[in-house]
């Protein structure tokens, strides 16, 4: 991996929704924290000047929470635009005019993903590929053979290692903090295998609907949204092996090896179902069977996984907003006092969000004469209010080539591998009542226990 740092910053899609709701206040606080003292160059067809791209990102920090502080006037004497199709080679030559002595600049490309070849491709022709890193947006690709084919088309312009993929949930504190539990604490590791771990479950519940985005996702369903990339993405955290050695590669080598270890999807080990209301949206087709939720049973053919199930259920206008990962632990080989064989098994619970909780839940002897017990749960809380927002620590990553919170090709295909036999292989979608907990086809789901459904 080159350690040059980057010494520009491109932004594709600089007149987009991503950039005003995402990236103007990652650069903002890039600037603010001292990590972007370059030229940042947005690239769109709008007919802009420099002063309207200006204006567009102070009204996008404001929106944000942010103020045209003095970071922001030293991001404003920064930016620069250039407007131009990706289709014509001259938004390119320009491009690289722009760049001028720059040799490693970063290109995100914030665009819909038809767009990404002719733009790699006009990079590349142009020269400014050269000594350059290139962040992608998601969805990359939209089943397994269209993701195949993307990545071709990239490698042909450009090394992998100078390919960054984003995924935002990865530049997440408290998905980082999986990682850094997972490997920074002796105890766990005994007990994070077949031997004592009954069941896995990771839930990312939306009391929240569609938000009219309607024509968008009927392109894509929750599998596509949601599972493939984060959730996919969560599990391969949990379920890896520790990494070998201190190659900055080590970490995505682990992951790339729990995706390796994730059995394609049986369609008979998935619910679908959609929220009542779903279809009379706007953009959404009266007859539409695309799934709003999904609960889904994963087999993970490792020594160390064999024979563990792992939950995975996302769904929208659900109960509730919350993501979280509740590890079920075996129950005592013996039960010593009566009331065990009763109780809840222990687990370990991930809140991730909206706040971040760790808890290892125990059974502790209540007071008294009789020796029985009762659920403690040992509980450690931690405040996201000052996280650095996913954008700003994925996007500083790239600029110093650091690749570790980004999906690398093998893992990307792989879990569309894992997700293609059910994108067309599966039952109509079954109705839930909005604010419920999904359809109740998914409740019998978890065998011999139950959903842990997150407050
Ligand atoms: P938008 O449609 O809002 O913006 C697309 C941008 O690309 C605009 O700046 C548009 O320029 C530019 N563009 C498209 N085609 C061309 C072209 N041929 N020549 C020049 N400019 C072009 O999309 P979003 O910002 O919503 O999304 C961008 C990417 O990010 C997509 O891949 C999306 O999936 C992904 N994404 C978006 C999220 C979001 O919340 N919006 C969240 C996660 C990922 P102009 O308008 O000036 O023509």
């Amino acid at each position: 991996m080159s350690a040059a740092r980057s010494d520009a910053l491109v932004f594709f899609g600089a007149s987009g929704d991503l950039a005003y709701k995402d990236i103007f206040p990652a650069l903002h606080g890039l600037v603010a924290d001292g990590q972007l003292d370059m030229p940042v160059i947005g690239v769109a067809r709008s007919e802009w000047s420099r002063e309207d791209l200006v204006a567009r990102a102070r009204a996008s920090i404001e929106a944000h929470g942010g103020h045209a502080d003095a970071a922001f006037d030293k991001l404003a004497s920064q930016l620069q635009y250039i407007c131009g199709d990706y289709s014509e080679a001259p938004t390119f030559t320009r491009l690289r005019e722009v760049l001028g002595a720059a040799q490693h600049p970063l290109h995100y490309l914030a665009i819909p993903p038809s767009a990404f070849e002719q733009v790699v491709r006009g990079l590349a022709e142009s020269g400014a590929a050269k000594g350059a890193r290139v962040v992608l947006e998601k969805p990359f690709g939209r089943d397994y053979a269209s993701a195949v084919e993307l990545d071709d088309v990239l490698h042909q312009f450009l090394p992998e290692r100078a390919i960054f993929r984003i995924d935002h949930f990865l530049g997440k504190e408290p998905v980082q903090n999986l990682l850094y539990f997972r490997f920074a604490n002796s105890f766990l590791e005994p007990i994070w295998n077949r031997e004592y771990i009954d069941h896995v479950q990771i839930t990312m519940a939306e009391s929240f609907g569609i938000k009219g985005r309607g024509r968008l996702y009927e392109e894509l369903g929750a599998i596509r949204d949601v599972v493939q990339n984060h959730l996919l993405q969560i599990a391969a955290l949990l379920l890896m092996e520790p990494p070998v050695g201190h190659d900055p590669e080590a970490i995505r080598d682990a992951k790339g090896q729990a995706f390796a270890a994730m059995r394609p999807l049986d369609p008979d080990e998935v619910v679908r179902g959609q929220f009542d209301g779903y279809r009379s949206q706007p953009g959404v087709a009266p007859d539409s069977d695309v799934e709003t939720y999904v609960a889904l049973r994963l087999h993970v053919d490792s020594w160390r996984w064999a024979g563990v199930p792992i939950y995975i259920r996302t769904g929208k206008s659900l109960a509730t907003t919350a993501t979280e990962v509740y590890v079920a632990l075996k129950r005592p080989p013996l039960a010593v006092f009566e009331d065990v064989k009763r109780a809840q098994a222990n687990h370990v619970r991930f809140r991730l969000s909206p706040d971040v909780v760790l808890e290892l839940g125990a059974r502790a002897k209540r007071p008294g004469e009789s020796m029985a017990g009762e659920a403690v749960d040992l509980d450690a809380c931690r405040d996201t209010v000052n996280a650095m927002p996913a954008y700003q620590r994925l996007l500083g990553d790239a600029m110093r080539g650091d690749q570790m919170l980004f999906g690398r090709n093998d893992q990307v295909v792989s879990a569309w591998r894992i997700v293609d036999p059910v994108l067309t292989t599966h039952k109509p979608v079954a109705i839930y009542q909005q604010g419920s907990w999904g359809p109740s086809e998914a409740d019998h789901f978890i065998q011999g226990g139950a959903w842990y459904d997150p407050v």
